[in-house]
């Protein structure tokens, strides 16, 4: 347990001054809470022995008393104040920073990372675990750390009185202390089990949303609703027999506490009785008695949630620990643009299926001794079957993943010499599956800048060919977008990614045109829109209409792993091979010919 809350300590990291200082406070706040109840049964000892003796009584001490108490209260509420000051806020304060570096760190991964950490496994460790550390890390400390500093003082002002009774007092928070070492060991056993369950429920949940449309589409329920009902059930499952497994420590861990209140009252009558112990002395322990141990009775609530803070720790940490893709780049200013693929290969990596906890992956090469140069200021199409690793190598140029072997350089430098943000300014991406955030239409665009003034986001739409169709949104340009762009056709979300792109206003673009059947006007819009786009820039394009094609200054045919050709329209049609059969194939689907 102490192990964990150290743990804690230190995840304070900058704040631990803070956590201190709490400290100092909450053990003050026990003593003046404490002194009340020895001042009242100080006061009340001398009544009753003035009463019993028949001496005189001092009226004055009462007054004395209450206003010494008064005093001690305040005192104890003000230390109290400032304890909770100085340490309450440090867990919102610490997990919002947190949240916001896992941000960074995810954003500087590289993609292969999210194909081993699920959606479920990110969105858990941001929201669960972080959330278990944001409320529970805290009030741990301040149990376990603020409650047992208030016992240990209370024991020590004790011991000052009657080293005995202090004694018993101690014995009966040791022998609470093993019961709760066994609720600490329940919960370090039963956090990854009911981890696991709520990832799963995570897991589950958002694949059952993400499916909706099929399922619906279809009809019925599918095999989504099935595992998200048993991931709940497995979860409601593992929380009952969790608890179960609690149960006997806890009443274990408060029938101890209560044992010694009650020897704490046994040992000091007797000592009174055999004359060792005054009166007063002997009120005020059997006072305390029943509140002593007050702030250690629920510490047992706290040792619950010991293993899940301290898995929700490791998750973190193995987040921290995710390799930056582009550890040690520098921020590069490039002079030309050209792309240049020298003796590429690459394959993704691949977890083996079945194998739960396998440590090897397996590397499926989709790429093979890769090379090629696009000049800048080139438009180049790259063509090929499904799956020949068309997208791949887009994806490489933005360095969304590292090449296993070979080289790709932009204007002359290395990928791997540059920082994420300083390699990602030089390029614009134009995806066939737009992802627009829930925000208004005029944060969509601006994303491309986030600098950018609101004319100028309106001229970039203009651009866009989308200013028409913003302008008859409810709210304009302030239009909430559906999550996802949900709310937008398919047509008029990728203009927004143009006209994002226009905005960012990148030396390199990179376009994946459309294949989904888009209807005509959509389609003329959106030619227009990435026409406006591409001038004066260096243009690469994984093309499926012809005119593209055709109109390209190099055309790369991507097939069998590798490069099967290069040239222009006219250079590939002169020779028979995969870009002739490729290109019939096409003016057969679009039922027109190139000349
Ligand atoms: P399409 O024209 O259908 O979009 P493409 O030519 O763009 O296909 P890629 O998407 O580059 O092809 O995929 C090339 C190969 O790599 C395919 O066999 C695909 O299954 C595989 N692949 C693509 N992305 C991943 C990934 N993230 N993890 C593992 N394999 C992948």
């Amino acid at each position: 347990m102490f192990k964990t809350t150290k743990r804690i300590i230190d995840w304070c990291g900058p704040y631990k001054k803070r956590l201190y200082l709490g400290f100092v406070c909450a053990f003050f706040a026990t003593w003046f809470g404490a002194a009340p109840t020895m001042v009242a049964a100080y006061t009340l000892g001398k009544a009753i022995e003035s009463a019993r003796t028949g001496s005189p009584f001092d009226t004055s001490l009462i007054v004395l008393s209450f206003a010494a108490i008064i005093v001690l209260v305040l005192l104890r509420f003000l230390f109290s104040y400032w304890r909770a000051k100085l340490q309450e806020s440090i867990g919102y304060e610490l997990a919002a920073e947190q949240r916001i570096k896992i941000g960074d760190i995810l954003k500087r991964v590289s993609l292969g990372y999210f194909q081993e950490n699920s959606a479920g496994d990110i969105l858990s460790t941001v929201t669960t675990e972080l959330s278990s550390l944001e409320y529970q890390g805290m009030r741990m400390i301040n149990e376990v750390v603020n409650g047992y500093i208030n016992v240990v003082a209370i024991i020590l002002c004790l011991g000052f009185f009657s080293i005995p009774a202090a004694l018993v007092a101690l014995a009966g928070v040791l022998l609470s202390l093993l019961f709760l070492h066994g609720v600490s060991l329940q919960s370090e056993k039963n956090a990854p089990v009911n981890e696991k369950a709520v990832e799963d429920m995570s897991g589950a949940t958002i694949e059952y949303v993400r499916g909706l449309p099929i399922v619906k589409s279809f009809g019925q329920e599918g095999a989504s609703i099935a595992s998200m009902k048993k991931a709940v059930n497995d979860s409601k499952n593992i929380n009952i027999k969790i608890e179960k497994g609690f149960t006997p420590f806890n009443c274990l861990h408060l029938f101890s506490l209560k044992l010694a209140s009650v020897g704490l009252v046994l040992v000091t009558a007797w000592m009174t009785l055999g004359g060792q112990m005054e009166l007063p002395i002997m009120l005020m322990f059997c006072m305390f008695s029943f509140t002593i141990f007050g702030s250690v009775e629920a510490v047992n609530d706290s040792a619950h949630v010991l293993g899940v803070i301290d898995s929700a720790m490791d998750k973190l940490e193995e987040v921290e620990k995710a390799v930056y893709i582009d550890e040690g780049g520098s921020d590069i200013m490039l002079a030309s643009h050209d792309i240049e693929f020298q003796h590429v290969s690459f394959g993704y990596e691949v977890s083996p299926q079945g194998r739960e906890g396998a440590l090897e992956h397996d590397k499926r090469e989709v790429l093979h001794d890769v090379s090629f140069i696009i000049p800048q200021n080139t438009t180049t199409a790259i063509v090929g079957p499904s799956g020949s690793g068309k997208s791949t190598l887009c994806n490489l140029i933005a360095r969304f993943y590292d090449v296993n072997s070979g080289e790709i350089k932009i204007g002359g430098r290395n990928v791997k010499d540059f920082t994420c943000d300083s390699l990602l300014r030089n390029i614009s991406m134009v995806f066939q599956n737009v992802y627009l955030f829930h925000d208004t239409v005029k944060n969509n665009i601006r994303f491309g800048n986030p600098n950018a003034t609101d004319e100028q986001i309106i001229e970039a739409a203009k651009k866009a060919r989308c200013h028409d169709f913003i302008m008859s949104l409810p709210d304009g340009y302030d239009t909430m977008v559906g999550e996802g762009g949900s709310s937008l056709s398919g047509g008029e979300k990728q203009r927004i990614s143009i006209a994002r792109a226009i905005l960012k206003d990148a030396p390199i673009v990179i376009l994946d045109e459309a294949t989904a059947s888009i209807d005509p006007e959509n389609e003329h819009l959106i030619q227009e829109a990435i026409s406006t786009l591409t001038q004066g820039k260096t243009i690469i394009t994984i093309a499926h209409r012809l005119a593209t094609i055709q109109n390209a200054d190099k055309i790369l045919v991507v097939d069998g792993g590798g490069i099967a050709q290069q040239g222009t329209h006219k250079e590939l049609m002169s020779q028979e091979g995969v870009y002739k059969r490729f290109i019939e194939i096409r003016e057969k689907a679009e039922g027109w010919s190139i000349g």
